[in-house]
């Protein structure tokens, strides 16, 4: 079937339809959506194909692309918290992005970008990003023999080696702002003929339709959840789980899609911060600095707007976490709950600590927290953390060194 004939792209704004290969509205009031004719199903294995694997076995509510550009991505588990989830008094799992092809959920978006692109033709691709997209795209690109042209704003040494690592051109962009690194993307596609590949909800459709398979795995492996916790930047994340729940809804395979807790650091909450004014607009904050690089989007423009629609629509919550609440709840993870998460990963659990506290979330409450990517991502600020450690000890290669130890090891 042709992809035009299976979806079609519609403004959630104005509700005008686009063809595919055009990603924004001209009205500039909401995002496209594609719209799959979804039918009642029994149950979810009706909708899956066992013989696929991860993203792809939910390939019959996915964009039917030719040739897919795919290393693997999705799949990845719902592990129970053993510490964190007791504690609150709620059934608590952690579903770990990390386990990604390059440690992110981007991996998801990346193969249906990057699988599009080529069934429109185009050799060259650029994006703008703080890392996890760019090591993402890398790759895809690269599976894909596309050229990636990356604008990177302030990337982790660890993401920048690990996207350095796929030979794309890579540009290092001198300056305090996060947007002016999308900017550039953007007027570098015009002016290029790159293809804009900018993971936001509001340039391309596609970023939205590979996270709502984390909603289609989740019902598959845990159920149906009451709350959702996701770390924002540009809300996309969150926008993508909420399209998936609705359309397992639309289906009759979930009853009531669960609570949206969407997840900012005070130093850089937009969204958060329309949320608490009541407001329908975000308006762009200036960004103060945050661990939690991967949610550094001070301007989220329409992007934005939407996503805080789906927050209400869900009947969820926006808050908020300080750096040192993610800090040490990032700390703290690998031996409470053996995930090793990056910084922003920690944010969403630190928020659900958060609306757990304030009664949002309720007790008894099963709770999905999604892990971002892995503490691989950011381990030199891990460094710091083992340097201060008490039970390292450098020795020569003899036994008595370990017993002029005893009692401190
Ligand atoms: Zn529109």
């Amino acid at each position: 079937m042709m992809l035009e004939e299976q979806i079609t792209l519609r403004c959630t704004g104005c509700g005008k339809e686009y063809p595919f290969g055009t990603y924004t509205c001209e009205n500039r009031d909401g995002v496209l959506f594609a719209e799959y004719e979804l039918g009642k199903v029994r149950s979810i294995a009706d909708i899956m194909t066992p013989s696929e694997q991860g993203i792809w076995r939910f390939a019959k509510v996915l964009p039917n692309v030719e040739n897919r550009v795919t290393f693997g991505e999705g799949g990845t588990p719902c592990l129970l918290s053993r510490s964190l989830g007791p504690q609150l008094g709620i059934t608590l799992y952690i579903k770990d992005e990390g386990r990604n092809p390059t440690g992110s959920f981007k991996d998801r978006a990346s193969a249906l970008l990057i699988s599009t692109e080529k069934m429109l033709g185009h050799k060259e691709c650029t994006t703008g990003s703080s890392g996890n997209a760019a090591g993402s795209l890398a790759l895809y690109s690269q599976l894909g023999r596309m050229h990636l042209y990356v604008f990177m704003y302030h990337p982790t040494r660890e993401k920048f080696l690990h996207t350095a690592s796929f030979e794309p051109t890579i540009f290092l962009v001198d300056t305090p702002v996060e947007s002016d690194v999308h900017r550039l993307a953007e007027e570098a596609s015009n002016q290029f003929g790159w293809a804009l590949l900018t993971t936001m909800s509001s340039a391309n459709p596609f970023n939205v339709e590979g996270y709502k398979t984390i909603a289609y795995e989740v019902v598959q492996d845990v159920g149906t959840p009451d709350v959702v916790a996701v770390p924002v930047g540009s809300g996309t994340l969150a926008l993508g789980v909420w399209k998936g729940f609705k359309e397992l809804h639309t289906m009759g395979l979930v009853d009531k899609p669960p609570r949206l807790l969407g997840i900012q650091p005070e130093n850089v909450a937009p969204i958060s911060l329309a949320y608490e004014r009541n407001v329908p607009r975000v308006a762009p904050v200036t960004p103060k600095k945050t661990v939690a690089t991967g949610t550094v989007v001070e301007d989220p423009g329409i992007a934005g707007d939407v996503v805080l629609q789906a927050i209400h629509e869900s009947e969820g919550w926006m808050v908020t976490v300080s750096e040192r609440e993610i800090l040490e709840m990032w700390a703290s993870l690998p031996a409470r709950e053996g995930v090793f998460t990056e910084p922003t990963g920690a944010l969403a659990l630190a928020g659900t600590v958060v609306a757990r506290t304030q009664g949002k979330i309720k007790e008894k409450d099963t709770v999905i927290c999604i892990n971002s990517a892995s503490g691989f991502k950011d381990i030199g600020l891990f460094d710091k953390k083992v340097r201060r450690a008490e039970r390292i000890f450098k020795i020569p290669p003899k036994l008595e060194a370990i017993e002029k130890l005893r009692g401190v090891w």
